[in-house]
């Protein structure tokens, strides 16, 4: 790249549904690290419609990890009371639930009353095989989820901040993604590209286990009149990986940045156990030195 790309605004979008571990800390200093290098704000947007798993004490959590590691933000919440009064995405239901009628309107949505064990009982690895597809269940029907109609062919296309774009199509194991879950709330897919072209987002830094979202959020988008969305541009960062090489999970305690405060660990601490495991053994005291670690192209 001989010049760098300039963006406008970006994000950092944790779900607080389990305390933070340290691939979320290498996520952020990434995230972080783009931003100061491309001249791009970043929003804290807070995914809180998972209402079964949300709990306070985990939004509380995202604010003492970020103070606690120094890592910047420029928009939304700046704590509890201010996410709670202005910034839960309880507060976009209307903008959400208007995009689902605008599925709901062009017939691009069918009703599905699978539950989970009943569609593994078929396809093991949870590929939803459109049992209910011509079924013709009532969308109004209790205790159903909403899935949207998807062609398998029908080509994606994704920008990537490298300057090129990588063609695909959706995942063969995300036909019919859902779009409203049986509680009646959107789902993350409809909820993360509505929430990122209402905020100006035009560069999207995520771990590499969120490729198959972001094929879907880009297959979506049209479909429910966020056009735009597709101009987005898209890092897709490396994973933490555990010792048995296992994707961090927000249950495992020793990876748990409040647990490691909780021990006394220092944020010098915590940036060098995220470096470890990354492989590389040496001691980091800032985000952007675990940024640079794990990018050394930047
Ligand atoms: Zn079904």
């Amino acid at each position: 790249m001989d010049q760098q790309p300039v963006y406008r605004k970006t994000r950092i979008a944790p779900t607080p549904s389990g305390y933070l571990h340290l691939g979320n800390v290498l996520s952020f200093a990434i995230t972080a690290a783009l931003a100061e290098k491309t001249g791009a704000k970043i929003l804290l947007r807070i995914d809180d419609l998972d209402r079964e798993r949300v709990q306070p004490n985990y939004v509380q959590d995202i604010f003492d990890t970020l103070n606690f590691l120094d890592i910047p933000w420029h928009e939304g919440p700046r704590n509890f009371d201010e996410y709670e009064r202005e910034w839960s995405q309880v507060h976009r239901m209307d903008m959400y639930r208007d995009a689902l009628q605008t599925l709901k309107e062009n017939d691009a949505v069918f009703a599905c009353n699978c539950s989970r064990a009943q569609i593994r009982n078929i396809n093991t690895d949870d590929t939803y095989p459109a049992t209910c597809l011509h079924q013709n269940i009532p969308l109004d029907a209790e205790n159903i989820s909403w899935r949207l109609k998807t062609d398998i062919n029908e080509p994606i296309t994704v920008k990537n901040i490298s300057g090129d774009s990588t063609p695909a199509t959706l995942p063969a194991n995300m036909p019919y993604f859902v779009i409203r879950k049986k509680d009646g709330y959107p789902a993350y897919q409809l909820t993360s590209v509505l929430d990122d072209l209402l905020y100006g987002i035009d560069l999207i830094v995520r771990g590499a286990d969120l490729w198959a979202s972001t094929l879907a959020q880009q297959y979506l988008a049209p479909k429910i009149d966020a056009h735009s969305f597709n101009d987005i541009v898209f890092f897709h960062h490396p994973l933490l990986m555990s010792s048995g090489q296992a994707k961090l999970s927000k249950s495992s305690g020793a990876t748990s940045v409040h647990y490691l405060r909780n021990e006394g660990r220092s944020p010098a601490d915590i940036f060098t156990a995220a470096a470890a495991l990354l492989g590389k053994a040496e001691p980091i005291s800032t985000w952007q030195q675990l940024a640079a670690l794990a990018l050394p192209m930047f």
